[in-house]
Parts: C-alpha cells; structure tokens; sequence
C-alpha cells in the first residue's frame, strides 16, 4: 500500500489520533477537520479560493462548491468553460454536476454558449423534478433561468489550438502526465497563480475542475465542470455531468470526484465505487486507488495510454487521492491556507 506521507503528517500535526496506516479511523478519537475544501489539478487553487470565501463565512458546502467551480469557468484554460477547446466541429459543448448533502442532484450535458453550466446544473437540482437536462433542452432551460446565450466565438487560444489540430484531424486523447510546473508547487502558488495555459504548452487536450467541501455543519457537497476532450466527436458526453461516475456524495461517508478519460470512470461508476471503499473503511486515498487499481486491470497495456484520477474526502474532513499516472495534483484548502498536493500514482 503507498501512503501520502504528507497527508499523514498533516493530520498527526493537527493531532488527529486514530489514523493508522492499515487506513482505520478509530471515529470516536477523530478530531473533525472542517470546513474544508479540496480541487482538482492546479487550478483547484484559485478555485478553492473562491469556495473558501463561502466557507470561512459558514456558508454551505453546497453553495460553496459552486461558487468555486465558477471561478475556473471564467478563467481561459484548455477544458472548462467556454474559453476552451471546441469539439471536432469547431463548437465548445460543456457538462457540469453538483450534489448535496440529501443525495439532490442536477447535471447538465452537451450544453453550448452559457457561461456557467455548473450554475444551471444546480437549477436543474432545485427547480426540475429532473436530475439531467442536454443539448438544446438544457440551453432552453438555461435561458428560461435568466442565463445569457453568449456568443460561441471560441477564444484567440481555442481558436489557435483548433487551427492547428485542424490540419491533421485525427482524435487523439493527449494523456496528461508529468506535468511542468508541477514541482515544488505548494510553496509559489498561492496568491500568484495564474490560470494555466497547458494545452498551448502541448500538454493535452482534456481536464476538469472537480470540487468536494465539508461545511462548518458537518455537510458534504460536490461539483464538477468541464469541456470534457477537445475535438471530441460531435455530441460527446464525458463522465462528469454522470451522477455516480465524476461525481458523487454520500453525506454519511464522503464525496469523490473525478478526472480524466471519461469513457473510463463511467465503466466503472468510478464515484460511487471510491465512496462505497470508504464506507467499507478505507481511507480516502487507499478507496481511490482501488478504483484506479480495477480501471487498471480492465484497461490491461491500454492503461498506458490514458489518465484516470479521483479526489475524495470523507466525513472527518480527511482527504487523499490517487492517479493512473504521475502529474496529476489537487489543491485542500483549510483554515491553515490553500495548497497543492502532488497525488500517489499506479504506473
Ligand atoms: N473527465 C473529463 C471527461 O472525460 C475529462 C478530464 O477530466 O480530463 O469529460
């Protein structure tokens, strides 16, 4: 079994008893770390901070995951929002989900020119009898909330990096591992980061923002958001609007997120499945990586070629995650600030 050695640290600095390395948390010494906040990948920092604004008021997890998550959708990145890569056809399509505390649900698919999918994902939660809205139905309804129909005009980095894939037109994930700038990157980035410019790095072509939260009243909530691949085929949908597969919360064990290929957190309802090893008593990290482990498995010699990672905290406030590969990271924010934690890893 790895152990992140640096989460284990953390805890006992913060005099939590009850964390052995077998994973078992003796709950009655545990001492609850809320609230808190944790994100994927590096722009979870900058995401964090917009959560974190929620939280530290005594706000809900569930408005600060969105509020988090928001920030990302308005920053330029390669995959979230409608500054990134469009899809083959040259249109940006976005998925997004949220869940609460209750088990209520709102995810949105395939959804095109609004600004905030994971915002109309939560109206689809609050004022639908629906958990998933798509496509045009999904933009209709957006507008009948009162969201702008934006423009669809890609971004100038959008725009340069579809020009250039245009001339081979081949589909082909870009696997993100063995990121730059991923060294030493707690200690920098706090107040200074910037959004990330990746994929005109050449880096790869697919992401996700992926927030979980525990509130100050001990309640869970969970939001993801995403162009999901770029130049993907026309209609694609990933994993993360799947309630169960990029993201679930379950408030009496813990709330997962996932990035990565897609196709392959939903074979395995990947969510779900690192929630259901933490109810059966694995820590965070050890239930993460026995989702990775299987996906592993399945996927044989072609696991070389994708990336699959999850997040997950559960009801006392710890944390962990695990990848396929190396270079994946995420950020926790607590009351002692916002930092990045490089993830343990398979291969
Ligand atoms: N999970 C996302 C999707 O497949 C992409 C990613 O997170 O890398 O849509």
């Amino acid at each position: 079994m790895r152990i992140n050695r640096r989460n284990f640290i953390n805890l006992s600095s913060l005099g939590i008893a009850g964390f052995t390395l077998q994973g078992f948390v003796n709950k009655e010494s545990m001492q609850v770390q809320k609230p808190i906040v944790i994100a994927t990948w590096d722009a979870g920092l900058n995401a964090n901070k917009g959560a974190w604004e929620v939280l530290s008021k005594g706000g809900t997890a569930l408005d600060a995951v969105e509020k988090g998550v928001m920030v990302t959708e308005d920053e330029i990145s390669c995959c979230v929002g409608l500054g990134a890569n469009p899809d083959r056809d040259g249109h940006v399509t976005l998925d997004a989900s949220i869940m609460d505390h209750e088990f209520n649900c709102g995810s949105v698919a395939f959804l095109e020119k609004i600004k905030h999918p994971i915002s109309v994902a939560r109206k689809v939660m609050e004022k639908t009898p629906h958990v998933m809205l798509v496509g045009e139905g999904a933009q209709q309804f957006a507008i009948s909330q009162g969201f702008n129909l934006e423009s669809g005009k890609l971004s100038e980095s959008a725009d340069k990096t579809y020009q250039q894939w245009l001339k081979k037109s081949e589909y082909k994930p870009v696997i993100n591992v063995e990121r730059q700038n991923s060294k030493n990157a707690n200690s920098q980035l706090e107040d200074k980061y910037k959004a990330p410019t990746r994929f005109s790095n050449g880096d790869w072509n697919h992401d996700t923002i992926g927030m979980v939260a525990l509130d100050a009243n001990g309640n869970l909530s969970g939001s993801c958001t995403t162009s999901g691949a770029g130049f993907k085929l026309r209609g694609r949908v990933g994993d993360s609007p799947i309630i169960g597969a990029g993201l679930y919360v379950d408030n009496e064990v813990g709330a997962v997120v996932a990035t990565g290929q897609g196709e392959d957190v939903i074979r395995v309802a990947g969510a779900s499945a690192v929630v259901e090893h933490m109810r059966q008593g694995k820590t965070p990290q050890e239930a993460c990586r026995l989702v990775v482990e299987k996906i592993r498995r399945i996927k044989k010699e072609k696991a070389a070629d994708i990336q699959v990672c999850f997040i997950a905290l559960n009801k006392n406030g710890e944390h962990g995650s695990y990848a396929l590969h190396n270079g994946f990271n995420y950020a926790v924010h607590t009351n002692e600030g916002n930092k990045l934690i490089e993830s343990p890893f398979s291969v």
